[in-house]
Order: C-alpha cells, then structure tokens, then sequence
C-alpha cells in the first residue's frame, strides 16, 4: 500500500489529525493507497514554512533560482519512467501519454521557467521635461497557493510551482487528492537538487478542507487555481474580501470548427486526437464538432469509423488510445449524459457505454462517443462534460458557424480548421475564446499567453504572463 506525505519544511510529514484518505487506481478500481486528508493546521505549518522561507528565497540572486529550475527539470526527465509510470497509475491515462505528454512536459516548465526569469526585464519611463525618470520593480509576492486539478497532474501542478519559485515566491501547494502521486515524488526531487527548505510546501487532502483552508488563509497573498468553473467562482468569493491576487483557470466547451476547404486527412487525425486525447478528460478538448454542410456526410462517415478503431483497454497496455477515467463518481456523470442526450433528441452514432476490460473489470471504462445533434442549445452541448463525448452538427456558412461557437458560456479555446486565410482572421477576431488554433490543436508554446475569457477563468498563465501575475509592480520615480 502506498502512503502519500506531506512535504513540508523539505521534510515528509504525516497529516496532524492522522486523517487519511484513500487513493484508487482508476484502472481496476482498487485501493492502493492513503493520502493525507489535511487540515487547517497542516496548512498552517506550511504557510510558517514558506513565510520563514521567504526573506532568502526572494533574494536569490536570479541565476541561483534558474540553476535550480533546470536542475529540477533534469532530474525530472531522469526519472521520466518512474514518473509516467506513477502518473497513469494514479490518474488512468495511458502510460504512452503520461511518457510523452505529461513528464516532458512538467519538466519543460521547470526548464522554460528556469530560463524565462533571467529574460524578465522591467521597465523605466523618463519623464521627459519634469526631470524625473520612473523606473518599475517587479517584486515576489510572498507565500502564493497553487491549487490543481487531476486530469494532467503534474504538468498542471509545475505550470504553476515553477512560476512562482522563479519569480521569488513560496508556495502552499495542493494537488487534487485523486491525483497526488507524482506532486509526492516531487518533493523528493526537489530535495535533491537542492531547493532550499519551505520555499516549496505540498499538503495534500480534499478540496472542501485543505483546498478552503489555503484560499482562507490571510497570509497567503495570491492563488493560482485550475478546476470547474464552480470552485473558481467559490474561490472567488472566499478570496476577494481579503484582496488577494487571483488566477483563475477554469472549465471549457471548445467548439471545433471545421470548413470543406481544410487538408481533410489532417483535419480528421486531428480531431480524433482533439476529441479523445487523455479519454477526452483536457480542458482544450473540442467536444463541440461543426461541420460545414456540404462535406457533413463524408465527415460524419469517416469520424466514425476511425473513433471505432480505437482502443480502450489498460493504461499500461502499449496499444491501448484510451485509457480508464479517473474515478467512478466522474465515470457515472460521463455516462449519465447518454441519457441526457437521448432524451434530447441526440443520436448516438457510436460508443455510449461502459467498458469492462478483461482482467481490470472494477475499472472506470468509458467507449469514446459520437452524438448527433440538431440544436446548440441542448444540455451536452452547454455543459462541460470533461471525457470521451463529443457531438457533431453541420453549418452552413461562417456566421453560423460563429454563433453557435460563441453561444455558450465558456470561451477557453476554438480550434478552425480552413485555407482560406481571410476566413480564419475574421474568425479568430469574433471567438469568444483565450487561445484559437488554426489548422492544428494542442500546439503549445509557453511563451504564449494562457487562459480563457467568460466562464473559463480571468488572468493569463504562460511566459512573461505568469511571471507578472507572480510578482507585485512597484513604481519608483526619482526627480533629478
Ligand atoms: P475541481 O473539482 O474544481 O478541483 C480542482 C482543484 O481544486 C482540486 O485540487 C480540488 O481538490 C480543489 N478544490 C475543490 N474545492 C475547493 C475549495 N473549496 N477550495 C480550494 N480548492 C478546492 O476540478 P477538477 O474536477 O479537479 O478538474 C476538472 C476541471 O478543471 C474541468 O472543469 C476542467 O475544464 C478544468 N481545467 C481547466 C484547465 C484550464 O487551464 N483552464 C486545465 C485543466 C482542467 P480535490 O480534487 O481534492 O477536490
């Protein structure tokens, strides 16, 4: 049986009430581990930890912090398989992804961060005829709270702690308590490269206790949180009273758009990877397919039949393209939008059950799913369902294709598929969305600004982005 600590102050620690909770394996549903459940004290003996930290921390000369990062970076991709192997086991993806997505990707963070602060430049203004020059000091905050969720634990979880660490910051850190495994082992990490004590805290627990007991906290200054859309309004509410920075990424509903004049064959790999990559469980995922009518037929035909060749089956199998959901609970709300569909009007064009995997038959297996929809407004379109559904609908024309895209309530990310380029600016101005994707999906660059508009989340994480949202803006001004 495993045991997950909390790492706190460099050490490894129990929880104080010696609460637990357990940890399943979402590919045959079996209890494998316990997880701290921590509490308000727990929180607190970190937050001591990151406060003490700080004084020396924020004053680390700027190489010191990016030989860290890249040190961490390092010795993550040294441990690549360790780590991938921990991530599908926890969270149910297929170790292929966890190798080639996740543990790169979390080790990216740390390097690109690593890198990114000793670019972090301020800016100065002269005054020009008052004899005066303003300069600006980008300051660490003090102790920030990194909160994330499951569904890409520790590519999420860095995206967030090496920010912070590089810009000067010491973190409380929460991992989701379905997925806490490889934030465990980071610790360890950490450790070893070097990372001077208490500038990285990770308590671990459910959301309602440790997660509250973080945002509650009147001396953590910022949070930077991923999750539902939910907990962000509720994170919003507990946090603003008390004026703390936030960064809020939330849920999505892209719409994926997809015109006759496109490079069909890319478009069609493309969307078979942008609807079920990770069993659909991706903030990015385009769960909403609009076809331009006149090739709705040929797509409707192909889409099936390659989504019919995929593979659900163990994590650990290497031939397996979709692996077990995270949990139960998550599973049942999954399945329960088949109904939802039905009852809607939707016709299931394939998948739209359980699976049992031989050997693994406790585990949370869902078919990837095609529903055909004849309205926008009906509920599988407007709600975010966060695994392997996706419908599709055929437009005609551009400003359909825009409305309904734009009619619901999220706005994270769009993806267009076209060659006409006209067409592709005009629509990249009028969605309501943070990122757009033209001709491709998932394409990241950490460079790049990151986060949604409307009900998925305010603030931009990403490059020189996180790095303000880390760090506090001082104005000085000098008369001459
Ligand atoms: P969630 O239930 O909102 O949980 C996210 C994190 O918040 C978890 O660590 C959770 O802890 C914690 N939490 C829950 N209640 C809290 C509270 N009252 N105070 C503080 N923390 C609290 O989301 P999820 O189900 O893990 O993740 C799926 C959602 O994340 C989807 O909506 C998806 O779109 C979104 N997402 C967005 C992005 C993006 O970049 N925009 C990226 C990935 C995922 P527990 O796990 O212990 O409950």
């Amino acid at each position: 049986m495993n045991k997950v600590l909390n790492y706190i102050n460099g050490q490894f620690v129990d929880p104080v009430n010696d609460n637990w909770l357990d940890n399943y394996s979402p590919a045959d549903g079996d209890i494998y581990g316990h997880i701290p459940d921590s509490s308000k004290e727990d929180v607190a003996q970190a937050y001591l930890a990151a406060k003490e930290a700080f004084p020396a921390w924020s004053q680390t000369t700027l190489e010191a912090r990016s030989r860290l990062l890249i040190k961490i970076s390092e010795l993550l991709e040294a441990n690549l398989e360790r780590f991938a192997e921990a991530e599908s086991k926890d969270n149910g993806k297929p170790i292929s992804l966890a190798r080639s997505v996740d543990i790169p990707r979390a080790a990216s963070n740390f390097r690109f961060f690593g890198n990114a602060i000793t670019q972090f430049a301020s800016e100065s203004h002269e005054s020009v005829g008052q004899h005066a020059m303003n300069f600006t000091l980008r300051q660490p905050i003090g102790v920030v709270g990194c909160i994330s969720p499951w569904n890409l634990p520790l590519y999420l979880f860095t995206w967030k702690i090496a920010p912070a660490i590089a810009a000067g910051n010491c973190i409380v850190a929460k991992p989701s308590e379905v997925t806490p495994m490889t934030a465990f082992l980071l610790g360890d990490i950490c450790t070893e490269a070097g990372l001077p004590k208490g500038v990285l805290n990770i308590v671990h627990g459910s959301g309602h206790t440790t997660g509250q007991a973080i945002i509650e906290h009147p001396g953590i200054k910022a949070i930077s949180f991923t999750g539902g859309t939910t907990t962000g309004a509720h994170i919003a509410k507990t946090a603003a009273p008390m004026f703390k920075k936030l960064s809020l990424e939330l849920g999505g509903k892209n719409p994926n758009i997809i015109f006759s004049d496109c490079d069909y064959d890319a478009m069609l790999e493309t969307t078979v990877r942008s609807s079920f990559a990770n069993q659909g469980q991706i903030c990015l995922c385009g769960s909403r397919i609009f076809v331009e009518a006149s090739i709705y037929d040929r797509f409707k035909t192909d889409f099936v039949e390659k989504v019919k060749q995929l593979k659900v089956g163990h994590p650990s199998a290497p031939d397996t393209d979709i692996g077990a959901l995270v949990s139960k609970s998550h599973l049942e709300k999954v399945a329960g939008y088949i109904d939802i569909a039905g009852n809607e009007g939707g016709t299931l064009l394939c998948g739209g059950h359980k699976v049992t995997v031989d050997g693994y038959e406790n585990g949370y297996y869902f078919e990837p799913t095609i529903i055909e929809i004849d309205s926008n407004d009906c509920r599988v379109n407007q709600e975010e369902i966060f695994g392997p559904i996706v419908t599709i609908m055929p437009f005609e024309g551009e400003k359909e294709a825009l409305k309904m895209a734009n009619a619901v309530k999220y706005g994270l990310s769009a993806t267009i598929w076209t060659n006409n380029l006209k067409r592709a600016m005009s629509m990249s101005n009028q969605l309501q969305a943070g990122i757009i994707w033209i001709n491709t999906w998932m394409l990241r660059d950490l460079r790049t600004p990151f986060g949604g508009v409307k009900a998925s989340g305010v603030g931009r994480e990403g490059g020189f982005e996180a790095l303000r949202f880390f760090t506090q803006a001082k104005n000085v001004c000098i008369k001459y």
